[in-house]
């Protein structure tokens, strides 16, 4: 959307114009985090770092930079105060642990070459010829990961509840990457930049529970991603780190791509099996839960994107090492999609336990034209405000569940003073309210009136009454609905009216 593909064009061009296309590699990543700058041109190995680049720059690089020696000044990325214009001396990196994003900005997603340089398949290799399927969950264990998806599970016990179904004649692996929230991106940043981690993840866990075979259930509306786990899957097929008898070892196991039609419900993972299995995409009571009975009934386990992307790095580097980041409960990294009113917005990724204070104004920058900061919206339309007087609260996943928020898979949205409360509960309950499945009432009715009621709020027609039915009607769906969705869909207007209550207020007094 900002000519990236072209200013890849026009460097390529320009390499042919000096005769250096055969010493110079132009490279196409994935995403290196830095939204707000893109499109992003590193020069290697001097690390020079460009930003916001167009494609009319691409001479100017080759011609000077590459063929000259002399660095393109005006295209790097400056910071008051620092010299050097490297990637370690950008505050928006500084406090950032990337260990999913790990290969993100670095390596070529279409070649799986790369992706091995930089240690890939080494997981697999390490499972298959030296650790038994109770080791890999050992290992596992030992990390605490939890689920990046919303809920926050053991990721150890879900494979430990399939593997130890013995009875079953087929088990299956499954990849949720139909992330659907307003403003997360995180999901769709690691397909397209490091597609294979996640293809690497869901054959260990296949080798680990003894299913042999995957499937990712990918949204049609990320195409770039889709296109470059159609690549990633034919060349690990061509290396025969997919397929049969994986590495010459006796075990086998395959993926296969479906599509999701953009419905947010599909997201929640009973609806998810059932569209794979060609059925209209609606949740079903739990229990059974899917690790036990899942896709056509068999054993099935499933994660999401950034869950799956952590498993190759826990096996190499090992379960202690990953849990020596985060804190006592929630170990690792998390990643967040920033956005809203901030300066630096990005894909950022930092160690569980982080102030939101370092991701607002060290990493974020801080709020744009020096208007002051309100609240951030994490968790997307499930989850809560976190106000500037929790700004220095660690984000976890205990810690964000005690604000009235939860952690979700990662949007971070940030609000400042001009942004209204009732409006931003509003936005979300009508996503909602639209993407309701309808299965259930106190979700198919129940939120259909909560948005009525906040309709009638933000035009300065609302009464004292309706803060009580806010909150009767909200605590009634998070108890009776069927699934996440509606269970979750009241936590925007009850958290913001927690916190703005005097805002709800002053709507209906002043009726405005
Ligand atoms: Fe469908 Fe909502 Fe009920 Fe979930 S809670 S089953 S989305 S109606």
């Amino acid at each position: 959307s900002s000519n990236a593909d072209k200013i890849y064009k026009n460097l390529k061009a320009a390499a042919e114009g000096h005769n250096i296309e055969k010493d110079v590699q132009i490279v196409k990543t994935g995403c290196f985090g830095f939204c707000e700058k893109g499109p992003i041109v590193k020069v290697l190995p001097e690390e020079s770092f460009y930003v916001e680049v167009k494609p009319e720059d691409a001479e100017e690089i080759i011609g000077e930079h590459i063929v000259k020696g002399r660095p393109v000044s005006r295209l790097q990325y400056r910071e008051a105060g620092k010299e050097n214009a490297g990637i370690e001396n950008i505050s928006f990196y500084q406090k950032q642990v990337r260990v999913v994003l790990r290969n993100c900005g670095f390596i070529n997603p279409e070649d799986i070459n790369e992706y091995i340089a930089r240690d890939g398949y080494a997981a697999l290799e390490k499972a298959l010829f030296s650790m038994s399927p109770d080791d890999v969950i050992e290992e596992l264990k030992t990390s605490g990961l939890r689920g990046r998806g919303g809920a926050g599970f053991p990721t150890w016990r879900k494979w430990l509840f399939t593997k130890q179904v013995e009875d079953a004649d087929q088990k299956y692996v499954v990849c949720n990457a139909d992330e659907g929230d307003p403003g997360a991106y995180m999901d769709r940043s690691v397909l397209e930049g490091d597609p294979h981690s996640v293809l690497e993840a869901m054959a260990i866990a296949g080798y680990t529970v003894g299913a042999s075979k995957g499937f990712i259930y990918i949204r049609a509306e990320y195409p770039l991603a889709i296109n470059r786990l159609k690549i990633a899957i034919a060349q690990a097929r061509e290396l025969g780190l997919l397929g049969d008898s994986i590495l010459g070892s006796e075990f086998s196991f395959d993926i296969e791509i479906r599509l999701g039609a953009g419905a947010f419900v599909c997201g929640e993972e009973t609806a998810l099996l059932a569209s794979i299995e060609g059925e209209r995409g609606m949740p079903k009571p739990r229990p059974p839960f899917p690790a036990t009975k899942g896709l056509w009934d068999k054993p099935t386990v499933i994660n999401n994107v950034e869950t799956w992307a952590n498993i190759p790095v826990i096996l190499t580097k090992g379960g202690e090492w990953f849990a020596g980041i985060g804190t006592e409960s929630s170990k690792g990294t998390k990643v967040f999609a920033l956005t809203g009113k901030i300066n630096n917005s990005g894909l950022v990724e930092v160690p569980m336990g982080t102030p939101l204070r370092d991701i607002v104004y060290n990493i974020g920058g801080g709020i744009p034209n020096g208007r002051k900061f309100k609240a951030v919206q994490t968790g997307g339309p499930s989850g809560g405000v976190i106000t500037a007087d929790n700004i220095d609260v660690p984000i976890d996943f205990e810690h964000l569940q005690e604000l009235g928020s939860i952690m979700g898979s990662g949007g971070m949205i940030v609000m400042d003073e001009d942004d209204c409360i009732v409006d931003v509960a509003k936005f979300y309950l009508e996503f909602t309210v639209e993407e309701s499945c309808g299965k259930c009432a106190p979700c198919r009715i129940g939120g259909r009136k909560l948005y009525n009621i906040l309709d009638k709020i933000s035009k300065g027609k609302g009464t004292a009454e309706d803060l009580e039915k806010i909150q009767s009607i909200g605590h009634a769906m998070k108890r009776a609905s069927l699934c996440g969705l509606g269970q979750t869909a009241p936590n925007p207007a009850l958290s913001s009216m927690h916190y703005f209550a005097d805002e709800y207020r002053a709507h209906i007094e002043d009726k405005n």
